[in-house]
């Protein structure tokens, strides 16, 4: 399993370009080296499945297995919140 820093920056991680510009962002793990890191995806937030993104590390696009859906993030974002009541 990946270990978890516990002095990552999740909003610096989602404002940097590595993230993505657009998408849900996840906590997610790269298949290639195994680290951890925000990135943004067009991901089901509920059910959000592994997804391709580039990995600065690997110096490549690599597969990334989300495994947390940044809800707070989004909030400052200006997304719907996903969590709570009104999902139909
Ligand atoms: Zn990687």
């Amino acid at each position: 399993m990946a270990s978890e820093p516990s002095d990552r920056n999740r909003a610096a991680e989602f404002d940097a370009p590595e993230a993505g510009e657009r998408g849900i962002p996840f906590d997610a793990v790269c298949t290639g080296c195994g680290q951890v890191r925000v990135k943004r995806a067009d991901e089901d937030p509920d059910n959000p499945t592994s997804f391709k993104h580039v990995c600065h590390k690997c110096q490549k696009s690599t597969w990334w297995n989300p495994i947390r859906t940044l809800t707070g993030l989004m909030r400052q974002n200006g997304h719907p919140a996903v969590e709570g009541g009104d999902r139909s």
